[in-house]
């Protein structure tokens, strides 16, 4: 996968696309990333990406040509190959796991983030094929939730992690948070490890994952559950 971020803070994502398993999944060309300092397709010389809105109001808006003239130049290095241009949004689709797995699946993204009151309308209408936000929140600009969205797509990209079963077992599959890991000493400061994970007996600390997964989701996130009984009960 390819995928190339319009920013107009590229040194943001030196540290994240640097550490840990975003790094790996490069060594192992599972991704590439391109990050594009949106000022180097500008043409005046102050490099402008922004000016007043139309009709007056506070705050500035991101001007559509440097946007619209980086997501072209990038869309023409790919001969055609099929692409999704991302608008990172607090309006947008919030941003889900499934989202995330949609979007693993694809050769080529393009991430747009924008800035201070945001981007001219005309990119959301004209360039971007989709808006996802990070959740109800403003924040100063796209380049965290880019991050956000690059951390979750690539780590589901096939062949990114090493334990296929860590992905399985994690939440938000089937409908389920995760059941609660506990690792050595199994006795720490008095508090015990339940006696069944030490037992080595699989089947038993299947059966005592799967109920805790499904209390614990009851308890938390009830509204995880809601499609599935109501597939149960027949209503979808
Ligand atoms: N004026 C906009 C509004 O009220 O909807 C908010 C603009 S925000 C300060 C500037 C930029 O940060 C946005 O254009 C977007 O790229 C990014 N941004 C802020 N919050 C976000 C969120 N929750 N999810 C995704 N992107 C976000």
């Amino acid at each position: 996968m390819i995928i190339d971020v319009v920013t107009i803070f590229p040194k943001m994502f030196d540290a994240v696309l640097n550490e840990s398993i975003i790094k790996r999944a490069q060594a192992k060309g599972k991704v590439k990333f391109h990050i594009h300092d949106l000022r180097d397709y500008t043409s005046d010389k102050h490099r402008k990406v922004d000016d007043r809105p139309f009709g007056g109001g506070a705050g500035m808006v991101m001007r559509p040509e440097p946007i619209f003239n980086c997501v072209e130049k990038i869309k023409s290095k790919l001969k055609g190959r099929e692409s999704k241009t991302i608008l990172l949004c607090p309006q947008g689709r919030k941003l889900t796991q499934a989202i995330a797995k949609g979007l693993s699946k694809l050769n080529n993204i393009i991430l747009i983030c924008g800035h201070y009151e945001g981007v001219d309308e005309r990119v959301r209408k004209n360039l971007a094929d989709a808006e996802v936000s990070i959740g109800d929140y403003v924040l100063t600009g796209g380049e965290l939730p880019a991050m956000v969205l690059i951390d979750a797509i690539t780590r589901l990209i096939p062949g990114v992690l090493g334990d296929k079963n860590s992905l399985n077992f994690e939440s938000f599959e089937g409908n389920l948070l995760e059941h609660p890991h506990y690792t050595r000493p199994s006795n720490f400061r008095k508090i015990e490890v339940p006696k069944v994970l030490l037992s080595g007996d699989h089947s038993r600390i299947e059966a005592w994952r799967i109920k805790e997964a499904e209390s614990r989701t009851r308890e938390r996130r009830p509204d995880l559950l809601l499609p599935k009984l109501r597939r149960k009960n027949g209503q979808d």
